[in-house]
């Protein structure tokens, strides 16, 4: 497997390069040469283990240039790094449990060391880094930049921290996090992390990333990569656990092998939902592939119009880790359907008039394939609340987000294939947000852990056992202007902690 760019076919890299590099030279993001060679074996499915389906995805995604030099069977290498990633880091062990809600299947994937979807990937990462480097021969540090909506950068810091050959800067918006998002990263002890407030919000962080990337003059011997979801490394992982909910439906006699199972993606950076869409390419049989928004709903419009507009008021709502203008992935979709010049165009126009519309048969392609819709904040807490009285589930608030489009979009369609909704937060990770939903009262967020525990009976996960008493160590805070200067200054010191 080759990787190209989405603006430059010219560009290409191996897969353990393009890991390493996070995003190609041109800005534009790393994709497969081809899936006709990543084929998943579904008829082996059903007999697959979770792990054997996650090494298999990695495998397929990742052959040719060495990595975890694959034998006959399949992928025990492969194996093995996963289960370095995984074993005992998911609350119950298993990394995509199902859970029946109503009609539908709930995909929990947030039983992870910092309780959200992010870990599923994030914990993998660092050990195809490592692989990367051993296969390239690569000696350099590697400094992990990475921007967060709130719940990439404790992922990542769990994730990294520690590593040796490696070290991580996390910037985040100041107001845009969570009180117990905030205090999962800033009590990150780590040696090799630093952790940053960013005055503005989560597309000041970003845009602020990826301009150090196109500017930064690095020492010898130092080299800059990304968690971001733009990383190849980050989105491969999370392709298996649509095949894993598969073979779930399968054991649970739901499907029979061939049927198409839709999946409703709470999206902010657009790399989840994405992650459907490649396992779609590798033989998974996907009907929809459902888009749910927040009130930041660029992307409802995007499928609806075929315009894709940040020009726009930013919100802060009740799900931030959706808090995003700009999707980065969907670079991704659009290099798939318009190819290399017409996607590094569009980018061209995103960039300079904050605005792109798609030709109308572009836009008819990705409409057979993707739906989308939005929810506001009071409908999500009051989905949040209808879903608890109706079936004793409680949802964070980004699920609900997922699950309002759901219900909405399958009144309208009439769609009869099942439908997984993937949860991509622990309720107790916005536990205050939840118990304004469920109208209970509480002192702080800290508070409403204790509370949440006492009334869903269902125990604090071990990731937020305790946080309240966790010390910050980490205290900076920065304009968007001083990023630059602050990681060069950061790379310029030996230690950054004793
Ligand atoms: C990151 C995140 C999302 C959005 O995922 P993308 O891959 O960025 O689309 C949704 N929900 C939660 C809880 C998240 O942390």
């Amino acid at each position: 497997m080759f990787y190209l760019s989405t603006r430059n076919e010219k560009i290409r890299k191996n897969p353990s390069e393009a890991i390493l590099q996070g995003i190609a030279d041109d800005g534009g993001l790393f994709m497969p040469d081809s899936f006709e060679n990543a084929q998943f074996p579904m008829n082996a499915l059903s007999s697959m283990t979770a792990k054997e389906i996650s090494a298999k995805v990695l495998a397929l995604l990742f052959a040719g240039d060495g990595m975890f030099t694959d034998d006959e069977s399949g992928s025990t290498e492969f194996w093995k790094a996963v289960s370095r990633a995984y074993d005992g880091k998911f609350d119950g062990g298993d990394f995509a449990p199902l859970a029946k809600v109503g009609d539908a299947y709930v995909m929990e994937l947030y039983h992870g060391p910092t309780c959200a979807f992010k870990d599923v990937a994030l914990q993998v990462l660092p050990q195809l880094v490592k692989e990367a480097k051993r296969v390239t021969g690569m000696t350099d540090e590697i400094v992990i930049l990475t921007a967060t909506s709130g719940d990439t950068g404790s992922a990542a810091l769990s994730g990294f921290s520690d590593v040796d050959g490696i070290k991580i800067i996390v910037f985040y918006p100041e107001h845009g996090t969570s009180a117990v998002q905030e205090r999962q990263m800033v009590s990150c002890d780590g040696k090799n992390t630093c952790v940053c407030a960013v005055r503005g919000n989560f597309d000041d962080a970003q845009s602020g990333v990826k301009n150090i990337f196109a500017s930064i003059k690095l020492p010898k011997g130092v080299r800059l990569s990304s968690a971001n979801s733009i990383n190849i490394g980050r989105l491969a992982p999370q392709v298996a656990y649509y095949f894993k909910a598969y073979r779930d439906l399968l054991k649970n006699e739901e499907i029979k092998m061939g049927d198409k199972v839709n999946f409703i993606v709470p999206t902010g950076n657009f790399g989840d939902i994405l992650a459907g869409y490649f396992a779609k390419k590798m033989g998974l049989p996907v009907g929809k592939l459902v888009c749910a928004s927040n009130e930041n709903k660029v992307l409802t419009e995007f499928f609806e119009t075929g315009t894709y507009n940040k020009n726009r008021v930013f919100k802060i709502t009740k799900s931030p880790s959706m808090d995003i203008l700009i999707s980065s992935n969907l670079e991704r979709l659009l290099y798939l359907v318009c190819g290399a010049e017409k996607c590094a165009k569009y980018m061209n126009d995103l960039k300079e008039k904050g605005e792109y519309t798609l030709e109308k048969d572009e836009l008819d392609k990705i409409r057979a394939e993707f739906e989308a819709g939005t929810t506001d904040d009071k409908v999500t807490l009051e989905t949040i609340k209808r879903v608890y009285e109706q079936n004793g589930y409680l949802m964070d608030t980004h699920t609900a987000v997922a699950w309002d489009v759901y219900e909405k979009w399958l009144k309208e369609s009439g769609n009869k294939d099942k439908s997984v909704v993937l949860s991509t937060a622990s309720a107790y990770k916005f536990s205050a947000s939840v118990l304004d939903a469920i109208g209970e009262s509480y002192d702080d967020e800290f508070d409403a852990l204790t509370k949440l525990e006492a009334i869903s009976k269902v125990k604090v996960p071990s990731a937020l056992d305790g946080i309240k008493n966790k010390k910050a160590v980490h205290s900076n805070i920065l304009n968007k202007e001083d990023m630059l200067s602050f990681v060069s200054e950061m790379i310029g010191k030996k230690e950054w902690r004793k």
